[in-house]
């Protein structure tokens, strides 16, 4: 796939969560894959002077939209360019390049999938899993999701809403407590994939988010028997 740079156009922000907000790109014709992401490259204010930052972010909307691309941001009040990104308004223009990465699927090779994610790492798996139903393609899919709270679900609408023929969706709530909610609570453990998934062997596995959480989880895969090769791993860092 050509990676391309130029100067994108933001044509709408959308609030997903108390600390997440989506910045669609007039991206104009823009080839890539469910699962790459592009680098930004904005200008940041450090150590008093102002600078081009670069950054990575995934596409969280799926290539079967044309000319435009999703970027889902959360913000880091620490952070460089999450804020900058995540303040952007309507008609504010930076750098794009891309498109990046390996975290992609092969639909007519990954005929059973299992995603798992946590937090932000959501955003190229809502690609993925939005693209199977665009196309409507005979995909198992598991996406397995991890939230501190229900308040926190990233695109929990179109989760809800996603009624492919072969898509499940397991939501799981890390910390419950004062928050009504009535599905599945704690970390993504072996216990739950295994509860999930029922022949653990047959899918490959697609694990996005903190690098703490993608790491633990391709060790416990490993540690039951999956094959290397059938996990692939992107870290948010
Ligand atoms: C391939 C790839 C795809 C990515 N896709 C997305 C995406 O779709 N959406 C998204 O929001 N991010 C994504 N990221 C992360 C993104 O690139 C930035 O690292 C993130 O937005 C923080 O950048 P920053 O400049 O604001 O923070 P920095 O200036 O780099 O960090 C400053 C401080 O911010 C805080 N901070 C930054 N990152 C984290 C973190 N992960 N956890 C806890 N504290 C942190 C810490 O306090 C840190 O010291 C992706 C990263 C990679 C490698």
């Amino acid at each position: 796939m050509t990676v391309i740079k130029r100067t994108m156009k933001v044509t709408n922000v959308i609030d997903e969560t108390q600390d997440t907000r989506t910045i669609r790109l007039d991206s104009g014709e823009f080839d890539f894959k469910p699962g790459q992401f592009v680098m930004i490259n904005v200008e940041c204010e450090a150590d008093g002077e102002n600078k081009l930052v670069k950054r990575a972010y995934s596409i969280s909307s799926p290539p079967t939209k044309k000319g435009y691309i999703d970027l889902t941001v959360k913000i880091y009040n620490a952070g460089l360019v999450s804020k900058k990104l995540y303040n952007m308004k309507v008609g504010d223009e930076f750098e794009v390049s891309g498109p990046y990465g390996h975290f992609t699927f092969d639909e007519n090779l990954h005929k059973n999938i299992v995603l798992i994610c946590g937090g932000v790492g959501v955003t190229p798996l809502m690609c993925m899993t939005e693209y199977i139903k665009d196309k409507n393609l005979d995909i198992n899919v598991n996406l397995i999701y991890s939230s501190k709270t229900p308040k926190d679900i990233i695109f929990k609408d179109k989760i809800m809403k996603n009624r492919h023929k072969k898509t499940k969706m397991h939501l799981t709530i890390t910390r419950p407590v004062g928050h009504e909610w009535g599905g599945m609570t704690g970390r993504i453990d072996e216990k739950m994939i295994k509860k999930i998934v029922k022949d653990l062997h047959l899918p490959y596995y697609f694990l996005c988010g903190p690098t703490i959480m993608v790491e633990e989880t391709a060790k416990l895969l490993k540690g039951i028997g999956i094959d290397d090769s059938k996990i692939k791993l992107e870290r948010f860092g």
